[in-house]
């Protein structure tokens, strides 16, 4: 089988390497660089602990992060994921999906559905954390996920793709896919810009956010809602953060070196499409603000970089995983959360497109729900 996947991001590089690996022939067509799209401007947290509007929607991020799980341990020295645990609490503000205000039914669901996760008080958190100033704290105590962590993604991508190449003869072309060509229904390969043409038996189109623009044709079009993201990178400091923490005031976790990386939802909610990525902006100053009040130890501390990016969010908010309704040998792979599903997309649409196997985590996010 010939197949064409577009897009290098951690999902696109997650279905090549494991088609590959299947026997496939498989090009991966990356527009600019493997990894460098929305994969790189993430909080990267693999969960499924903040999943809960659907038991069908957490079963099918849990299967993620247990997929990224596996997959770390069949790379020898990988070096992608971090696990050293997040700590959750709630307050003013605190907006995660099924995170009810003021209780732990959250935890008690998330344990009956088997995910690691326990109460920690105001003392285990100062052991945890001793960074953090504790009058921040719920004193009703937190939520710690002691196996969830984070995913470099770039680092995932890159290793994906050098493995599929090195191992299964994947082959990578450079160029932006402009349109999907097709013949009597169905897609028979993919044009580029610069006028180049790649022929095969199934496309799979993994552009994320940009998956409109690269089919060249609005009947094929998903609709989207994509919303902004604004991610703030501190200089390197002296903290001992450790774990993410997910908090009323920021989410934040280490991203190397002593960097820290923060994010806030309700800042996000602001933020226009034009939003402009240098640490001026206020909406970094004040994650900035935030995470100084959360941890006083890094007064003094100042943001040193800023990314923005767009949310590939198909239009009901969920997953988009599967053949395209009305084009054959077609597969769409459109999601948030794609850090966390990546390892187990790329296990799941080798199942779908190689081994003719019908995988039932995907079975309620079929883009027939737009068609
Ligand atoms: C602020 C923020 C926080 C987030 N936090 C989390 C989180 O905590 N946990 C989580 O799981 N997810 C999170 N996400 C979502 C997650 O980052 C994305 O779902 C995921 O990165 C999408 O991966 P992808 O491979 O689909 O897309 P991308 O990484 O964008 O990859 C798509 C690739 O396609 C290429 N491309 C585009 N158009 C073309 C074309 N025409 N031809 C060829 N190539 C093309 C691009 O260059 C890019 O490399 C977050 C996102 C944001 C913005």
């Amino acid at each position: 089988m010939k197949a064409i996947v577009i897009g290098g991001g951690v999902i696109g590089s997650s279905i090549a390497y494991r088609m590959s690996e299947a026997g496939a022939d498989v090009t991966l067509v990356e527009a600019r660089r493997i990894g460098g799209g929305t994969s790189s401007t993430s909080y990267a947290w693999v969960n499924a602990c903040e999943k809960l509007t659907s038991r069908a929607y957490f079963e099918l991020n849990w299967a993620g992060v247990k997929s990224h799980r596996r997959l770390a341990e069949e790379f020898e020295g990988s070096n992608w994921l971090h696990r050293p645990g997040v700590v959750q609490w709630q307050g003013a503000g605190a907006e995660a999906a099924g995170f009810d205000e003021g209780d732990f039914d959250k935890l008690e669901r998330l344990k009956e559905w088997g995910y690691p996760a326990e109460k920690i008080d105001t003392q285990t958190l100062a052991e945890l954390e001793p960074d953090v100033d504790l009058s921040t704290f719920n004193p009703e105590g937190a939520i710690y996920y002691p196996e969830d962590g984070w995913l470099d993604g770039p680092v995932y991508a890159g290793a994906m793709v050098a493995a599929a190449r090195q191992r299964f003869g994947l082959k990578v072309v450079y160029g932006q896919v402009t349109e999907l060509l097709t013949r009597n229904g169905a897609a028979v390969g993919v044009k580029l810009a610069n006028g180049e043409t790649i022929e095969a038996d199934t496309v799979i189109n993994s552009s994320g956010r940009w998956a409109n623009e690269a089919v060249g044709n609005a009947d094929h079009e998903l609709p989207l809602a994509p919303t902004v993201g604004l991610i703030a990178y501190t200089v390197s400091g002296d903290t001992s953060l450790r774990h993410g923490l997910r908090t009323p005031l920021v989410n934040c976790r280490p991203d190397g070196a002593g960097r820290i990386l923060l994010r806030a939802n309700d800042i996000d909610k602001t933020l226009p499409f034009d939003t402009e990525a240098v640490p001026s902006n206020p909406a970094a100053q004040e994650l900035l603000d935030r995470v100084t009040q959360l941890m006083p130890a890094l007064k003094g501390v100042h943001v040193e970089a800023v990314r923005t990016a767009i949310r590939p969010i198909p239009a009901d908010g969920y997953s988009a995983i599967g053949p395209h309704p009305a084009l054959s040998n077609y597969y769409v792979t459109v999601t948030h959360s794609g850090v966390t599903m990546a390892a187990f997309i790329g296990e799941g649409v080798t199942d779908e497109i190689v081994h003719g196997k019908s995988v039932s985590e995907f079975a309620e996010f079929r883009l027939s729900r737009f068609f």
